[in-house]
């Protein structure tokens, strides 16, 4: 019952009846049993004053939020008296009458139990964390509390906290979870999120972490290239009879022995770690030496080596400590599974889904096959494999990505196929947040990972309309538009796809974009706070616009717009302490280069107009010097003989998304060819102007029939890799361009230069 309608109640009573009538009354009106009413308690906390130190923090924690939500601060007590109201958290103290058939040992490391006969509560768990887990369930299944990100929790008001029966056991679906994001590396909201991260942990005394030590790719921590290569190479491996220190050569007796001894250490030395990984270093460059190759050769792959040297190590480790797991990885060139070698039971195999297709879920394509199909395998021959999942652009941490639809469903397709921990890997840079829906992503996954029968689509929902408050429902929408793109089995798109390989930025997507956060931020003009998050998930938007106009996009964005775009991006990436775009900083990762060539990109025009002719042959890569009918006099209808006899002639192109001229998409074939751009300008004045070129290969470009350059190289085109300057008439001027294809990419950037 609420108090307004309490008060109501009393209200119309009072007239009536006596003071013993009332009360009476007020008793029978409730069906329940209110553990706070009216904004007071009869009930306590108990927890016994030998509980371990994460339960008295749980008992703080119960305490804390409820006065968050009702004002009233219940006392914590460490002793009981006959009559005594109580809340019972851990099992140390409990009543028989609560405790009946449960047994502590019973219960999982992170597996609680909420119990309640409508008159007494209690909360207890298992490790050192279930109790406060416990609480922390209490408080979000029962309560309604919610930590959506680190500033913005959710705790409802009320005076009253009815306790009705509950009989509630739960346990996380999989015993490691960590979401790889900056966001989720905050102690308190992973702590209340319920995650177990081992790359910030959460400290012992808030009931510890699940720590993997080191985390990954350890072979130089085991032996150390600088202080064993030296004297040593026959540690490392032998590639074409060389020696390399890329690996170890997991087939030598001493390697074995060294390896053993440091995991010995690392055992000793990080007691808090509940996994030590023996996996090999990012990269290739296995043994191919005459041991290591009979191995591999005969297990069809060298995740035989790699499970042989581990399972020695496993088996040597788990006679002194049988707790203790160890961890190696199924990635790259140990991704198959060996054909007769099984992992020992204290070895647990962490298993990379990587690169398949981001547009759809794991179950959703047939791209995805191969990793099904190699996870079967997996599971055939091991009860432990964790998986470590990609859930971000690489390339363009700020790019809109749509891959909510693999979010929503692979955790439960990893939960229903008994993997046993999931790392979300997103984009964590330290000290630096804000990837594209980074907090989103960040609580979605820590909820589904302790329970992913949790409808993906309702907490996503949930989340924006509690953290964008009145612009939710328009975000909500834009989240709409973009997946509804990516849903046809056709449209693919991976963590490293760049900006123009995505089908779902075209420029009306992008318009949609604008006008649906124009809206957002309209809706919370009036809440500060809930404008600076619409803000933050609009900047992929505006990412995507100074990307596209940086490149001659202007149907994304005008010059003359180009601006306020950018100085808002500017200024919401300050606000954020954003520094980082990608994870490549030499190239994709570099926020200052990325501003830069925003900039640059206001000095210069691209031409996107042309008339456009070919493919001409290029065999034997002689096509950019061979003299085709193009470079001849111009005539607009006349036409050609082509690559393989085919009839070509001038044709309009022009595009206004892009100032790349891509002749790939252009022509066919497009591969061993050669193709010619023409284009006029017409000056009122003589004058010299300069004109910037980039190119994918080789390029030669004539201006009023004189060849101002000549670039035969094969590169991936930049705009402005060449400048050259010309002296160009008074009327009409022609610009003749022709390319080449060597490899991979054909087409060209011709831009003009301002000022000069
Ligand atoms: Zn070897
Ligand atoms: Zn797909």
């Amino acid at each position: 019952m609420n108090n307004t309608l309490m008060h109501k109640l009393l209200t119309r009573c009072c007239g009536l009846l006596s003071g013993l009538a009332i009360l009476l009354l007020l008793h029978s009106c409730s069906t329940e049993n209110a553990l706070i009413k009216n904004g007071k308690s009869d009930y306590k906390i108990f927890i016994s004053s030998s509980a371990l130190q994460p339960e008295h923090y749980a008992a703080a924690e119960l305490q804390k939020y409820f006065h968050k939500i009702s004002g009233y601060t219940m006392e914590i007590v460490h002793e009981t008296k006959p009559g005594d109201k109580l809340i019972y958290i851990g099992f140390s103290g409990a009543p028989e009458s609560l405790l009946k058939d449960l047994k502590p040992a019973g219960f999982g490391k992170e597996e609680y139990i909420i119990r309640s006969d409508g008159n007494n509560l209690f909360i207890a768990g298992g490790g050192t964390r279930g109790t406060l887990y416990g609480v922390l369930g209490y408080l979000s299944d029962y309560l309604g509390c919610r930590w959506y990100t680190r500033d913005v929790v959710k705790t409802p008001e009320q005076t009253t906290i009815t306790l009705s029966k509950i009989e509630d056991r739960q346990k996380p679906a999989f015993e490691y979870r960590e979401a790889w994001y900056h966001e989720a590396y905050d102690t308190q909201w992973a702590l209340h999120n319920r995650l177990n991260p081992s790359t910030k942990p959460i400290p012992d005394s808030l009931g510890g972490s699940y720590i993997t030590y080191p985390f990954v790719h350890t072979f130089n921590n085991l032996l150390p290239p600088v202080e064993y290569f030296g004297a040593h190479p026959e540690y490392f491996s032998e590639i074409a009879g060389q020696r390399k220190d890329s690996q170890l050569c997991l087939t030598n007796a001493e390697v074995l022995k060294l390896a053993t001894k440091k995991v010995f250490q690392w055992i000793k030395e990080h007691p808090e770690a509940n996994v030590f990984s023996i996996d090999q270093n990012d990269g290739e460059g296995y043994c191919e030496c005459k041991n290591c190759k009979e191995i591999d050769d005969k297990e069809g792959s060298h995740s035989g080596t790699l499970l042989t040297f581990v399972n020695q190590i496993a088996d040597t480790v788990g006679k002194v400590y049988p707790e203790i797991k160890l961890q190696t990885l199924a990635y790259a060139y140990t991704e198959i599974p060996p054909k007769t070698i099984r992992p020992a039971d204290n070895v647990t195999i962490r298993l990379c889904h990587y690169n398949y297709c981001s547009a759809h879920p794991i179950q959703g394509c047939n791209h995805h096959k191969p990793f099904r199909d190699r996870l079967d395998q997996w599971k055939a021959i091991s009860k432990r494999i964790t998986v470590w999942d990609y859930f971000t652009d690489f390339a363009h941490y700020l790019m809109p990505f749509p891959n909510f639809g693999a979010m929503k469903q692979d955790v439960k397709f990893y939960a229903d196929q008994g993997v046993i921990g999931l790392f979300a890997q997103g984009n964590n840079v330290p000290d630096n947040g804000g990837g594209e829906f980074s907090e989103l992503r960040a609580w979605v996954f820590s909820q589904l990972m302790w329970n992913p029968d949790q409808d993906g689509q309702v907490l996503i929902d949930e989340f924006v309309n509690q953290v964008y408050g009145d612009g939710g429902k328009y975000i909500g929408a834009y989240i709409k538009l973009l997946h509804d793109q990516v849903k046809p089995d056709s449209v693919y798109f991976s963590i490293w796809s760049q900006p123009t390989e995505v089908n779902y930025l075209n420029p009306e997507t992008i318009h949609q974009a604008d006008s649906l956060f124009a809206q957002a931020i309209q809706a919370t003009s009036k809440d500060m706070a809930t404008a600076a998050r619409v803000e933050l998930a609009y900047l992929p938007v505006l990412y995507s616009k100074l990307y596209f106009y940086s490149i001659g996009g202007t149907a994304y964005l005008t010059g003359k717009d180009m601006p306020e775009a950018f100085a808002r991006f500017n200024r919401i990436i300050k606000k954020h302490q954003i520094k980082a775009i990608g994870d490549v900083p030499q190239t994709y990762g570099n926020l200052d280069k990325f501003l830069e060539k925003i900039e640059a990109a206001t000095t210069f025009t691209f031409y996107n107009d042309w008339l456009i002719t070919g493919p001409f042959d290029n065999e034997d890569q002689k096509g950019l010097g061979t003299i085709y009918g193009p470079e001849n006099a111009f005539n607009a209808s006349q036409s050609f003989i082509g690559k393989g006899g085919s009839k070509v002639a001038w044709r309009k192109h022009e595009d206004k998304t892009s100032g790349y001229v891509d002749f790939s998409k252009l022509f066919t074939p497009s591969e061993n060819v050669v193709a010619y751009a023409r284009r006029t300008i017409h000056l009122p004045e003589a004058k010299t102007m300069k004109f910037g070129i980039g190119s994918n290969d080789g390029i030669k470009v004539w201006i009023n029939g004189k060849l101002v350059l000549n670039r035969p190289v094969s590169r991936k085109a930049e705009p402005n890799q060449d400048m050259v300057t010309a002296p160009m008439n008074k009327g009409e001027n022609t610009i003749l361009v022709k390319v080449d294809q060597l490899k991979r990419g054909w087409g060209f950037y011709l831009t003009e230069q301002a000022g000069i």
